[in-house]
């Protein structure tokens, strides 16, 4: 079964609201092997939500819309809707009085005139209850069984009566017999997607038949892999197929799966091997211990750090030299070292990493432009330092770097164990 759905709201379109009703009804109908064939999003005026539906409906003949079930003027999706499949609005006179009832007690005052509004229904409407909020969702159905399922637009209102209510009747109506789309994400870092497409052309017989999606993002390169209209036994089999073969090319580039955290895996690697750490950091101002921080229990393993923005902080609290500042430049390799070193010394930890770069978007020369950035890691008195050309803005530079120095303690830390094997 395929199904359309239409977000309705100006502040979708003017951008000023995100269109999270869209991804959840997307990811939640998925799951139960109900497809998403497309998607749209109209303004608040009766016209433009009745050609939305009414196109929709001409597609697929099933449409979830969400939003416009207020009370305010602005609110039109009913009567919009009401007037696409011919039928009046009339007064539903049980959920009037429920809803003055609920004004009295939980309010204590006269419910306001124009949540009148909220109690007209289309005739022959089926009321979709609404555990959350006031205004009922609706559900209107032609004779030729074309439905429309009208939600809230408040998230958690929609939310709530998707998964009470209005789930049961699609799974009703779609027969999926328990088939379902899946999807399992290997993520990846410091290596490019185009490499990846590479390295998977090499594989003999691709991933199968199951789909793959390269996602680009800050902390690298994710690879999505989707199952569609399976049975759930079978989706786990061929998922886990595909990830091996995908596996096999990606290799120690792969540092986890969903919504593994990079500083998550590092802090478990250190654990492991009873390393402690420490950081030094320049241009990430402190994104590298926030990074770590952030993951409870952290507190075993990471010592502190350092934020040496400026150059006499680099030289007074971890040793660099003023030498090496004038002759190779903050952001150099020997300042790096200097730093990571630096504070190894000062903290008493196994493992210290360094971050100096120009995270722009001033700052930056024709040697060393904007999204240079050196990396040191000193793990025991073993120094390796590696210079890095980051792309993006200010933002990006920075994230990325933090997240390439917690790579570099990674891949150090998994060539440990195959030398200590
Ligand atoms: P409405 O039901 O249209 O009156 O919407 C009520 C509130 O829900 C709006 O002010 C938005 O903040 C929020 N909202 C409406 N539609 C969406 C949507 N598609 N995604 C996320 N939030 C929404
Ligand atoms: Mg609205």
């Amino acid at each position: 079964m395929k199904i359309e759905v239409v977000t309705i709201g100006d502040e979708l379109l003017l951008g000023y609201t995100v269109d999270t009703n869209a991804a959840h009804l997307a990811r939640t109908l998925a799951a139960e092997g109900v497809e998403i064939e497309r998607r749209t999003t109209c303004g608040d005026t009766a016209e433009s939500i009745a050609t939305a539906v009414r196109d929709a409906l001409d597609r697929t003949g099933a449409v979830i819309t969400t939003g416009g079930l207020g009370p305010t003027s602005d609110d039109l999706t009913k009567p919009s809707i009401a007037a696409l499949f011919g039928r009046t609005m009339v007064l539903d006179e049980e959920h009037l009085a429920w809803m003055q009832e609920r004004w009295r007690a939980r309010f204590q005052r006269a419910m306001p005139e124009s949540n009148r509004q909220q109690a007209m229904l289309p005739s022959g409407a089926r009321k979709l209850v609404n555990n959350h909020g006031s205004a009922p969702g609706i559900w209107l159905e032609d004779d030729r069984g074309r439905w429309v399922a009208m939600l809230p637009g408040v998230p958690r209102e929609m939310r709530g009566m998707l998964s009470d209510t209005l789930l049961p009747l699609v799974r009703e109506r779609a027969g999926t017999g328990g088939r379902v789309v899946r999807s399992r994400t290997l993520r990846t870092t410091g290596i490019g997607e185009s490499h990846i497409a590479d390295l998977v052309a090499t594989i003999d017989g691709g991933v199968g038949d199951v789909g793959l999606a390269y996602l680009p993002n800050a902390d690298g390169t994710d690879l999505r892999l989707t199952v569609r209209d399976v049975a759930p036994s079978d989706a786990d089999a061929r998922l886990a197929a595909a990830a091996d073969r995908l596996r096999t090319v990606v290799a120690d580039a792969m540092y986890g799966e969903d919504g593994a955290d990079l500083a998550d895996v590092v802090l478990a690697l250190c654990r492991r091997h009873a390393i402690t750490v420490g950081v030094a950091e320049s241009c990430t101002g402190g994104m590298l211990g926030a990074r770590l921080t952030a993951v409870p229990g952290s507190s075993d393993i990471v010592r502190g750090g350092v934020i040496a923005y400026d150059d006499a902080v680099k030289q007074s609290l971890l040793g660099v030299s003023p030498d090496q500042i004038r002759e190779h430049g903050a952001v150099s390799e020997p300042v790096v070292r200097a730093m990571a070193s630096g504070i190894r010394a000062a903290l008493g930890v196994g493992a210290a990493l360094a971050i100096t770069g120009i995270a722009g978007p001033d700052g930056g020369s024709a040697d060393k432009p904007v999204g240079t950035v050196w990396i040191a890691l000193d793990l025991g008195g073993d120094v390796q330092a590696r210079r890095f050309a980051m792309v993006g803005d200010r933002a990006e530079i920075r994230h990325r770097s933090a997240q390439a120095a917690l790579e570099m303690l990674r891949r150090r830390l998994l060539d440990g164990v195959r030398v200590a094997r």
